[in-house]
């Protein structure tokens, strides 16, 4: 079958909002994978383990203090966890090595944050029209 032709293929069962599913069906079958009848039980347990798995995402979003990964504050979180974890540690030449690179690691981001303020404000006092297009 050609390469093209199985790309543009689309499964032909309704997902539970009565939609078509829009998934590209197995190699010689209409359905996907989550729909093809052949594969009923396998896509059950693949459900199951998302659910868990997303559950167990959330479980530990509300245990690290995690609201929204993509901020720079639940940067600074992880940066924060793991620096502590690492202090637990056992005192070895990896554990010594590994808070040397979270040094440098911070060092990094404090540079970037500071050249990021720095930018906004040049930009800021030369105004709109004359900021750095990116
Ligand atoms: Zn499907």
């Amino acid at each position: 079958m050609d390469k093209e032709v199985r790309i543009s293929r689309k499964c032909t069962s309704l997902n539970k909002d009565d939609l078509p599913c829009g998934s590209p069906p197995l190699y010689e079958d209409v359905q996907c994978f989550m729909h093809s009848p052949k594969h009923r039980e396998d896509a059950q347990k693949a459900r199951s383990l998302g659910g868990q798995r997303r559950r167990k995402e959330q479980a530990t979003q509300v245990i690290f203090d995690l609201n929204d990964l993509t901020s720079l504050e639940a940067t600074d979180r992880i940066f924060e966890i793991v620096a502590l974890d690492t202090l637990q540690l056992d005192n070895t030449p990896a554990r010594s090595r590994a808070l040397i690179a979270l040094i440098k690691t911070k060092i990094d981001m404090n540079k970037h944050a500071d050249l990021a303020q720095r930018i906004a404000e040049l930009e800021e006092a030369i105004g709109q029209e004359n900021a750095i297009k990116h």
